[in-house]
């Protein structure tokens, strides 16, 4: 299994990167420490936020990222948000992102 490719947190470009490089891949379990956000280069933890959703945020510039609780490794996490991302592009209701 190939380690983890970075994984698309915003449609702003924000990436999660491995924090131990090569020892993740997409079916890794997403623990209380995830990994780091790409650019910022601060750590980015997983939370519990409510019945039906869990979050990661980055200790440094407090970016959220909010998923089902349902989700339990990095490929589901990361076909939750690109799903989520498809959606927003569709809908083009932000002019920053036009
Ligand atoms: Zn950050």
């Amino acid at each position: 299994m190939p380690t983890l490719e970075p994984i698309e947190l915003t449609i702003d470009g924000d990436l999660l990167v491995e924090s131990h490089h090569g020892t993740r891949n997409e079916n890794s379990v997403l623990e209380s420490w995830v990994g780091n956000h790409k650019g910022c280069g601060n750590a980015m933890h997983r939370h519990h936020s409510n019945d039906k959703f869990d979050c990661i945020v980055c200790t440094g510039c407090y970016l959220r990222i909010s998923f089902p609780v349902s989700v339990r490794t990095y490929g589901e996490l990361r076909k939750c948000l690109t799903v989520l991302f498809n959606n927003l592009r569709a809908n083009r209701g932000n002019p920053w992102r036009a």
